[in-house]
């Protein structure tokens, strides 16, 4: 019988260099104002894979079909935020700079920064479609300008990216005088240039409670999984470059749907980066 705990995520390679997207773990898990234990997620989700399919009848591809490696996770030091987001910062270029495209597994939201920090040494200008129950554009929160609430505040300050928010049902008024709301999937269709890259931001809060209560802040009156999906297929063909699933906290959810949904999320996106 095939060992589900130490083998990656379901249909990975082990074999890196035939691989073209790299599935990267980063257990950050510092900033979260409400509770914690985002760390636990990336082995929740490899785990929660092996109940999967590998084929995705949404986007009708086949995880068998691809070459993906599952790097592992990131050896962060909890309690140094600066080393933690450094290393985030460099693995990521460095996979970048083999011409791979990423898939990473949070963690907190606050990690998308420094990937997106690292992407932008690449690809000039990046499309960012960010799913999230909340704005996460505030200045700073709990006097921390780096937080997973100011997050895409920061990525906005990196210049280069237009941003597209799916979702989003909680922030400030301010907050929300600065969102770029996307309603539907025809108007992401609408709004998204086919021909400039684009990343992927998919925070775990944006479903409703009933399929995600494993987040750090849950937010009802969310997305279902179709719904998502439904974005997903606008997203089809074009040039995604990388992707991240933030904020599991898999501990809350002894059902373990939050993890499952995680996975198949997952699942779908590296579908996506395999162009
Ligand atoms: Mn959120
Ligand atoms: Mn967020």
């Amino acid at each position: 019988m095939k060992d589900v705990f130490n083998s990656g995520y379901i249909g990975s390679t082990t074999r890196e260099e035939l691989a073209d997207i790299f599935l990267l773990g980063c257990p950050l898990d510092a900033t979260s104002s409400f509770r914690g234990g985002t760390k636990f997620a990336p082995e929740s989700i490899r785990r929660a894979s092996w109940t999967l399919e590998t084929y995705s009848p949404y986007l009708k591809k086949d995880l068998d079909e691809m070459m993906f490696y599952d790097a592992g996770n990131l050896e962060l030091r909890p309690g140094d935020l600066a080393y933690s987001l450094e290393l985030i910062e460099s693995s990521v270029t460095e996979i970048v700079a083999k011409g791979k495209k990423i898939l990473v597994l949070g963690g907190e939201h606050l990690l998308t920064y420094p990937v997106l920090k690292a992407m932008k040494r690449h690809f000039r200008e990046i499309q960012v479609v960010h799913f999230d129950a909340h704005c996460d554009l505030r200045d700073e929160y709990e006097g921390q300008k780096l937080s997973h609430a100011t997050v895409m505040k920061r990525v906005k300050e990196l210049g280069g990216s237009e941003m597209f928010q799916i979702g989003v049902r909680s922030g400030t008024k301010r907050e929300f005088e600065e969102l770029v709301p996307i309603e539907s999937p025809a108007s992401l269709a609408a709004r998204l240039n086919r021909n400039m890259p684009v990343y992927v931001s998919f925070d775990m809060d944006v479903f409703d409670p009933s399929l995600a209560a494993g987040v750090t802040t849950p937010e009802p009156g969310g997305l279902m999984f179709k719904e998502v999906m439904q974005y997903f297929s606008v997203l089809v063909g074009m040039n995604i470059i990388g992707g991240d699933i933030v904020e599991l906290a898999p501990d809350y959810d002894t059902t373990l749907v939050s993890s499952i949904s995680a996975s198949k999320v997952a699942r779908e996106m590296l579908m996506l980066l395999h162009a």
